[in-house]
C-alpha cells in the first residue's frame, strides 16, 4: 500500500478509510523517500524542509479551507497537488461571524454574566445594548465564505459593503481602498486568506477609521488583524469591539485582549460542529482516494488546479 504520512489529529472515520488504501505513518516515523501522500490541516500545513525532503511526494491533502502554511505554489512547481475543503464549511462559518456580530452588538457576555451573577435580582436591569438591525457592514474578502456571511446577515437588513483586490460582479459597493471602507461601516468582518498578501491588513489606520462606535469581526486569521494595534485601540477606545475566532500566535491568546470587556473571543472554532468537521473530514479523505484511484483529486487549490 502507498505510503500517507499523517500530520496533525483525523478522525476515527477517517482513519478507518483511509487505513484501507494507505500505510500511515506519523512524523517519529517514516522514511522520507518513501512517502507519496500527505494528510494535514490548516494550522500544522507543510513546512517548506520537511516538503523538500519528501522527494516522491505527490499529493497534500489539506483538512480545512486556508492553506497559508502550505508553499502551495513550491508544490505546484514540482507536480505535486494540494487539496482543500472549500465550500462545506461555508454555512458554519458564516453562522461563527453572525454569532460574533450578535453577542458584540447585544453584549451577549455581559448580559450572562448579570444575569448569573445575581446582579440583576440586587442591582436590578443591565444597562441597555446596540440594536444589530439596519447597520453597514463592511466584508474584508467576498469569497465563498465571505458570500455566506452576506446572506446570512440578510435578516438584519444590513447594508453591505465590500473590499477584495478585484471588484466581483455582485450588487453590494465596492471599495477597492480597506480605510475608506472602514470609514462608511458599522462593522468590518474579515473573511479573506491568510498569508502575505493580508498580513496586518487591518492596521492602526483601518481601526480608527472604523471608530470608537466600531465593530471588527475576525474569522479569517490571526495574521490579517495587528493584533497589538487592536488591543491598543480596543483599550483607548479607538475601536468599540472586537468579536475574535483567531489570533496572531494561536493557541495564545493575549492576556491584554482577555481582559478586554468589549471583546468576544473564540477559540478558533469557525468551523467546529460535528455535522461540518465529518463534512470536511470526507472531503480531504475523498480527494486522497481519488488520487489513488485515477491521479485526479475533487477540490485542489488554485495554485494546483492545472495539474
Ligand atoms: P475564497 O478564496 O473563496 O475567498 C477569499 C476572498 O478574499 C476573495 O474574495 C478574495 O478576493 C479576497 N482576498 C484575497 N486576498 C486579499 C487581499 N490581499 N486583500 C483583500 N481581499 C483579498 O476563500 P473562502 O471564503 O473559502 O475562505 C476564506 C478564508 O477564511 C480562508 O482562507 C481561511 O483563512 C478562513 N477560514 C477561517 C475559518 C475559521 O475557522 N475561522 C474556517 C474556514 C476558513 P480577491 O482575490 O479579489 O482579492
Amino acid at each position: 500500500m502507498p505510503d500517507l504520512l499523517q500530520i496533525g489529529g483525523i478522525t476515527d472515520d477517517m482513519r478507518t478509510r483511509l487505513e484501507a488504501a494507505f500505510t500511515i505513518h506519523q512524523l517519529d516515523n517514516f522514511k522520507p523517500d518513501e512517502i507519496t501522500h500527505v494528510i494535514t490541516n490548516g494550522h500544522d500545513g507543510l513546512n517548506a524542509d520537511l516538503m523538500a525532503s519528501l522527494t516522491n511526494l505527490q499529493a497534500v491533502s489539506a483538512y480545512g479551507v486556508g492553506y497559508d502554511a502550505i508553499d502551495a505554489n513550491a508544490a505546484a512547481a514540482r507536480g505535486i497537488k494540494v487539496t482543500h475543503t472549500p465550500n462545506v464549511l461555508n454555512q458554519e462559518v458564516a453562522t461563527t461571524a453572525v454569532l460574533l456580530y450578535l453577542a458584540c452588538y447585544r453584549e451577549l457576555l455581559r448580559d450572562d454574566a448579570y444575569a448569573r451573577s445575581g446582579d440583576w435580582e440586587s442591582s436590578g436591569a443591565s444597562a441597555l445594548t446596540r440594536s444589530a438591525d439596519n447597520q453597514t457592514i463592511g466584508i474584508l474578502g467576498l469569497g465563498r465564505i465571505g458570500q455566506a456571511i452576506a446572506d446570512k446577515l440578510a435578516p438584519w437588513n444590513p447594508t453591505i459593503v465590500y473590499h477584495t483586490r478585484t471588484k466581483k460582479d455582485v450588487a453590494y459597493t465596492y471599495y477597492d481602498n480597506l480605510v475608506d471602507m472602514a470609514r462608511d461601516c458599522d462593522v468590518v468582518i474579515c473573511i479573506t486568506p491568510g498569508g502575505a498578501s493580508t498580513n496586518k491588513i487591518v492596521n492602526a489606520e483601518v481601526m480608527n477609521a472604523l471608530g470608537p462606535k466600531g465593530t471588527l469581526i475576525n474569522v479569517s486569521r490571526g495574521s490579517v488583524v495587528d493584533e497589538a494595534a487592536m488591543i491598543d485601540a480596543l483599550s483607548t477606545g479607538k475601536l468599540g469591539w472586537a468579536g475574535l475566532d483567531v489570533f496572531e500566535g494561536e493557541p495564545h491568546v493575549p492576556p491584554a485582549l482577555r481582559a478586554l470587556s468589549n471583546t468576544v473571543l473564540l477559540p478558533h472554532v469557525g468551523s467546529a460542529t460535528v455535522e461540518t468537521r465529518a463534512a470536511m473530514g470526507d472531503l480531504t479523505v475523498d480527494n486522497l482516494l481519488q488520487h489513488l484511484k485515477d491521479g485526479t483529486v475533487i477540490s485542489a487549490v488554485p495554485e494546483c488546479a492545472h495539474l
